[in-house]
């Protein structure tokens, strides 16, 4: 065998261990009795481990090392063509990645990942921050030690950032934020003070569950997401996994007083569900069958939620469809006011359930925090008060207990530190290729208004999906796009949007 195919063949190896690891864990969040919960955190631990020993293993260490020099990545054959040659170099980081971790750490963590996430489960539920804290505190050590290893980054927190969006900083997110934040402020100021012009309250009427998830399934179905290849169930925490791109889990929450929730939740699961559906098979296992960053995936995610769920177009299409579901609560709302309640901005204690506005200072608030934890040893103790304090100054409110207010995520008790930021780069992208999209593809909203959802996902497919990892993410919107990413299109798109619903000057 050829060094590339011994190194084809270690990778597709370690990826079938991780789509096992992926049904344990979705599994762990749908189905599982709560008292394998320890015996599940040693099963994840033990093939976390196998996997890891295959990605560092001398099989493809060795393989590897006759065609790149593992300490500079600089290429020992000159034969490859460019699709190679990036194959190779993502592959090169990966491998870079997971050698610095050692074995016993890797298990440790995720054994570790797994009980905490239970903890936390147990915590939001019972509203028992004290429960949770020596989980957390034990996590928040653990990814200190992790950003050691790594040592990618400038900071702890970059090292750890770093792994959810490749090449990105602090510095580079807190200068998007800053852009982001100076416009967003004065424009939800202004929407508070006319915030009369808009009345929300069809949305919070009581909306039967069953009939929430029967109508939120059609409109999965309708953009696109292929019940053959995929399914939804329920969970605490709405999240999307995949174990191959023939096998992609999303899940939702469905609250009987709360339309937007469940049904948003639903389209933002089946945007990351529809990314991984459209990875190409063929390079299943490889980089160029996997998603390019976190950043990147949200970007599909908000995209089907915001710029397709909460747009005109898509309400003249799913409106009347909603309307003949819940008949009695909608007969006295039309289109264009159920269009405007589902887009209220309201500054809100839940990050998944807030509108787009606000959403970002949730954002915001959790980065800030989590470079104290990670970079300042900021004591867990303190959490909670921190948390309420940050609220108050970036939301003016604060929330009546811990699972509303530092419990709510599920994301800090499974280690991933680092990951908050890509949220809100996934609302900038989303913005900057939906508005090339609507530029590439002639009549787009007639088609959304129509519910023909077909041409919008096959641009997504043929220009983000099918390429996988091939491109970095910067490269990927300079080269769809012509520009770099840039807070720019999405404080324009919000406040066009905005000044609409509420008729602002
Ligand atoms: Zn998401």
């Amino acid at each position: 065998m050829s060094a590339q195919d011994i190194i084809l063949k270690e990778l597709l190896d370690a990826s079938h261990l991780q789509g096992i690891e992926a049904l344990l864990s979705w599994d762990q969040e749908t189905y599982m009795p709560e008292g394998a919960g320890a015996a599940r955190a040693e099963q994840i631990a033990y093939i976390t481990g196998l996997m890891h020993a295959k990605l560092v293993g001398e099989p493809l260490k060795n393989a590897l090392e006759e065609l790149i020099d593992l300490e500079t990545g600089e290429l020992r054959i000159m034969t490859l063509k460019e699709r190679e040659t990036r194959q190779l170099k993502e592959i090169w980081r990966d491998y870079r990645q997971q050698a610095t971790l050692p074995a016993e750490f890797v298990t440790e963590l995720a054994r570790h990942a797994s009980v905490s996430q239970q903890a936390w489960t147990r915590a939001r539920k019972d509203n028992d921050f004290a429960f949770y804290k020596p989980f957390l505190t034990k996590m928040v050590q653990m990814q200190q030690e992790k950003a050691k290893y790594l040592a990618t980054g400038t900071t702890a927190y970059d090292s750890l950032l770093d792994q959810f969006e490749p090449d990105m900083t602090s510095e580079k997110v807190s200068k998007l934020f800053k852009e982001i934040r100076v416009r967003l402020v004065p424009l939800i100021k202004n929407i508070s003070e006319v915030k009369h012009r808009v009345n929300g309250s069809v949305i919070s009427k009581d909306y039967d569950t069953d009939k929430q998830w029967a109508f939120g399934m059609d409109m999965l179905k309708a953009i696109g997401f292929d019940l053959k290849t995929g399914r939804q169930d329920r969970s605490a925490h709405p999240f999307t996994t995949s174990t191959h791109p023939t096998d992609v889990r999303t899940t939702t929450r469905l609250q009987e007083n709360d339309l937007k929730a469940a049904l948003l939740g639903t389209l933002h699961e089946g945007g990351h569900a529809l990314y991984e559906q459209g990875l190409p098979v063929a390079e299943y296992g490889n980089p160029l069958g996997q998603t390019i960053s976190l950043g990147i995936h949200e970007s599909q995610s908000r995209l089907w939620e915001n710029l397709v769920g909460l747009s005109t177009p898509f309400w003249r299409f799913a409106y009347p469809k909603l309307q003949a579901k819940f008949p009695e609560q909608l007969r006295n709302t039309d289109q264009e006011q159920f269009h405007a309640a589902i887009n209220r901005v309201r500054p809100s204690m839940i990050r998944v359930e807030a509108d787009e506005a606000t959403y970002n200072l949730h954002i915001m608030l959790r980065f800030e925090i989590e470079k104290m934890l990670i970079n300042e040893n900021f004591p867990v103790e303190e959490l909670p008060q921190l948390w309420n304090e940050k609220m108050e100054e970036y939301l003016g409110i604060q929330p009546a207990n811990d699972a509303e207010g530092v419990l709510q995520d599920v994301h800090w008790s499974f280690g991933a530190f680092g990951y908050f930021p890509t949220y809100t780069l996934g609302n900038l992208y989303s913005v900057q290729f939906f508005n090339q999209a609507r530029k590439d593809i002639t009549g787009l909203n007639e088609l959304l208004a129509r519910g023909d959802f077909a041409e919008l996902l096959k641009w997504l497919r043929e220009n983000i999906h099918s390429k996988g990892r091939g491109r970095k993410a910067e490269e990927l919107v300079q080269e769809l796009t012509g520009e770099e990413l840039s807070a720019q299109p999405f404080m324009e798109y919000l406040e066009e949007k905005y000044k609409r619903i509420y008729s602002l000057s």
